[in-house]
């Protein structure tokens, strides 16, 4: 078999706010062998993706992404590995994007391979077991404290057991502000309930204002502190790493290939490492980095702030890793992201979840949405079309 056809959409919500709330859009791709198709979605900014896959070529080490897909055999796992490599080599010199771009074509050749051959990808990944994990609820911080309050008051009557608060005002004011949205959210959740604080990188490089925030982390018992630091910014994790007692620290979704991530394990002092299979080059990558977290006993997780398809994609890699037992599940979810899986993966009874049971991804595309959402695009240069928004 061979990957017969790749499209791209470009899809969004009428209006995008500026916000830490990547689900607003999205860049979907489909692959196509024979009758069967496979779906993925890339966590960039949807038209620098689809100029990374059809840009034209501009020297070596710099091919459009497409060039190293189409018409390539799709028989085995193999195939997909041979497949990324091939773009690392071809692209990966000044087609920065093309990491990204690239994660959600694999996405979907792994979903494709898995419809083929029946098989849900962990499974093809050698997994003998899909593991249920705890889901942490993923919310940004309200604009106040008493707005965090209610916030957490409501996910807590939702069930969960674990909640994750971050971005918004969080490192903007000073040490003793952020504090006081921290006890808000603990007191809105309970005291038995798992609390993550997601600073999503706003400290940059100043390990003192970090380091000034966790006296209010430890007291509020924090689980782990995420993203204090730029994420390659390995010197400030490990200093910060030291100074924290009794808080982990938490990192990685910033990564575009696995090395950056073996690097934030290795040198950054980490305990967590969270990995979105849809930036860092794929599900290989991310099943690649659980295995390397788990030798070096660092929790892996995954980083999923978009559709359940990303949800499945990123969970895929870990699953059969019964130790690492948290997942980052959205639940503030755009309309698009939302509506563009028929399915969604739910929380059962015990306040778990799991990956479906079913082949590849095990994820239904609502066609109708993608029809909803689309934003038409066309790239031409020097008045030859190289892209257009394909039919659905
Ligand atoms: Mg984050």
């Amino acid at each position: 078999l061979k990957i017969d056809e790749v499209k791209v959409f470009y899809l969004k919500v009428p209006k995008i706010l500026d916000i830490g709330d990547g689900s607003q859009d999205m860049c979907l791709i489909q692959v196509r062998s024979g009758e069967h198709v496979g779906w993925g979605e890339a966590e960039g900014s949807p038209i620098t993706c689809i100029a990374s896959m059809y840009t034209p070529f501009s020297h070596s080490g710099c091919h459009p992404v497409i060039d190293s897909v189409l018409r390539m055999p799709i028989n085995a796992t193999s195939d997909i590995i041979h497949i990324s490599e091939l773009v690392r080599k071809n692209s990966f010199y000044g087609l920065l994007q093309s990491d990204i771009t690239f994660s959600g074509v694999e996405i979907a050749l792994w979903d494709l391979l898995g419809k083929i051959k029946g098989e849900p990808v962990w499974r093809m990944l050698g997994y003998k077991k899909s593991y249920p994990k705890l889901p942490y609820a993923s919310v940004l911080f309200g604009e106040t404290p008493a707005d965090t309050f209610d916030k957490a008051s409501k996910i807590s009557k939702n069930g969960f057991a674990a909640v994750k608060f971050g971005w918004g005002p969080y490192g903007r004011g000073t040490a003793a502000e952020d504090g006081d949205h921290v006890h808000a959210a603990r007191s809105g959740i309970g005291s038995d309930a798992h609390l993550l604080i997601d600073a999503g990188t706003v400290f940059g490089e100043d390990v003192d204002a970090a380091a000034a925030r966790l006296p209010a982390l430890e007291s509020a018992g924090v689980l782990f502190f995420e993203e204090p630091f730029k994420a390659t910014a390995f010197g400030a994790y490990d200093k910060l790493s030291k100074l924290s007692k009794k808080v982990r620290l938490a990192g990685g979704e910033g990564s575009h290939n696995p090395h950056q991530a073996f690097n934030l394990i290795d040198y950054g002092g980490v305990g967590f490492v969270q990995i979105d299979a849809g930036y860092v080059g794929g599900i290989h990558n991310s099943y690649r980095i659980a295995q390397y977290a788990e030798s070096k006993n660092v929790q892996f997780v995954n980083h999923t702030f978009t559709s359940n398809l990303t949800l499945s994609s990123s969970l895929q890699g870990y699953v059969g890793l019964e130790n690492h037992w948290l997942s980052e599940y959205p639940t503030e979810l755009s309309s698009l992201a939302s509506e563009i899986t028929i399915n969604h993966i739910v929380v059962n009874s015990d306040g778990y979840i799991q990956v479906p049971d079913a082949p590849g991804l095990g994820m239904q595309i609502n066609e109708d949405t993608v029809r909803k959402y689309k934003v038409d695009v066309e790239l031409t240069v020097g008045g030859k079309l190289l892209y257009e928004t394909p039919s659905v």
